[in-house]
């Protein structure tokens, strides 16, 4: 069995042989790999080939593949079937503990990926404002919602498609897009749109066009200027929540959004998410109230159990430092052998979460991320992977690091680095 061979394969029956357009390789040139088996922080391909992974399943796997206490959690749920489509304490267990980490999201919603927590979101927002508009930042993704989709990032910005076909002409007309860390262009948008905006929606350290890092005093003006004019401000935090720090940005930065969305993580490697914020917005959902959302699947079972496995695992005390310590390590080695070969390298991080940019930078925008040499990162992508390594295959995509990564790994990667830094230069 061969890579190539399964992609053919795929092709025959899915469209363009993936579920998720990223996963086709196709910014980065080749094929993708198809993948067999997930141990700790490495891949295995149906040929045999093991990848160190920095992708992990797209952050959602921060304590690394098959950990063994989610493994266990899920194998004894199991024992008692798997979806039941009636309330479970697992659900309210989960809920707990995500509210004990975000205060803000008081009450919550259960939903099956971070798109429809996002959605459902902007429905509160606008049902409890009676306004329309969106307010959003230039390469932000918030899931593939109609009206979300102009000037996103992830997918839309590694195929280089401005904005979705497909999309009625009205849905995008209602969403606004500035760039990201410009408090001049916020203000300007907000006391241009105040009467008619239902929300902002921010990812407080966007993380689909690569990484951006939150100017000082950024979010909190945004805070400010949203609660004076009485918009909604959504965090999506389906990236950063339970990954840049337990509480997620909000908690970082000492910021009380009025809605959260969180996704990725919170499923422990299946799918789920959640919306969520004070009583007062949330009862405004169905059966209380009239904002309607619901889900066949959601809060599922096995899902909850293996969230709630996976949040025990964060609360070991270190355990933020630890892979943000790892980052860092394979962060100075980056910089380090470009620096080595004369290589422009602007490299962006927050904890476990980073992305090196091919540009001088300083990359704090969507603009400038895009001025970043995505051929050479499509160099670097093939050349790590045939020094088996798998670096996320865009530009701008985020590299995640989890608990599984070992010190011995992140050396073996800054090695590969330096091979593929010194073929590229
Ligand atoms: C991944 C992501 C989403 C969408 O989540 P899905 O589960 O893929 O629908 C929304 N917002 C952000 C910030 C994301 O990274």
């Amino acid at each position: 069995m061969t890579n190539q061979k399964c992609f053919e394969e795929a092709k025959k029956y899915i469209t363009g042989g993936v579920n998720s357009p990223v996963r086709s390789f196709k910014a980065v040139g080749g094929e993708p790999f198809f993948v067999t088996r997930g141990e700790g922080a490495t891949l295995r391909d149906v040929e045999g080939n093991d990848y160190i992974d920095y992708v992990c399943s797209w952050g959602a796997m921060i304590l690394g593949h098959r950990h063994p206490a989610i493994i266990s959690a899920v194998k004894k749920a199991l024992k008692n079937g798997t979806s039941f489509g009636t309330p479970t304490p697992l659900e309210t267990r989960l809920a707990q503990m995500i509210a004990a980490a975000f205060p803000s999201m008081a009450r919550m919603r259960f939903v099956s990926s971070g798109t429809e927590a996002v959605m459902s979101a902007v429905r509160v927002a606008r049902a409890y404002t009676g306004r329309t508009k969106i307010l959003k930042f230039d390469g932000a993704y918030h899931g593939h919602a109609d009206y979300l989709l102009s000037q996103a990032g992830s997918g839309l910005a590694t195929l280089g498609v401005p904005a979705s076909h497909g999309v009625p002409e009205n849905y995008a007309r209602d969403t606004i897009t500035i760039p990201f860390n410009d408090i001049k262009a916020l203000e300007h948008a907000i006391q241009t749109h105040r009467k008619e905006l239902a929300c902002v929606i921010v990812e407080p350290y966007p993380a689909n066009i690569g990484l951006l890092i939150p100017a000082t005093g950024f979010l909190q003006k945004l805070r400010a200027l949203t609660a004076q004019e009485k918009i909604i401000l959504i965090f999506d935090e389906v990236i950063s929540g339970f990954r840049l720090e337990y509480g997620g940005a909000q908690t970082l930065l000492h910021i009380q959004p009025d809605l959260t969305c969180l996704g990725k993580i919170i499923g422990g490697g299946f799918p789920a998410a959640a919306y969520g914020g004070r009583q007062k917005l949330m009862e405004l959902v169905a059966p209380l109230g009239p904002v309607y959302q619901a889900g066949t699947l959601s809060g599922h079972p096995i899902a909850m159990i293996a969230g709630i496995a996976t949040l025990k695992a964060l609360q070991v005390p270190g355990f933020y430092k630890k892979i943000a310590a790892r980052a860092e390590k394979l962060v100075s080695g980056l910089r380090e052998e470009a620096d080595h070969f004369s290589i422009p390298l602007t490299v962006n991080q927050a904890g476990s979460l980073f992305s090196p940019f091919f540009t001088r930078g300083p990359v704090n925008d969507a603009a400038a991320a895009r001025r970043s040499d995505t051929a050479e990162y499509a160099r670097l992508f093939n050349l790590l992977r045939r020094h088996g390594v798998y670096a996320p295959p865009s530009q701008f995509e985020a590299w995640f690091v989890s608990s599984a990564h070992t010190a011995r790994d992140i050396e073996k990667t800054v090695s590969a680095v330096r091979a593929a830094f010194k073929e590229m230069s």
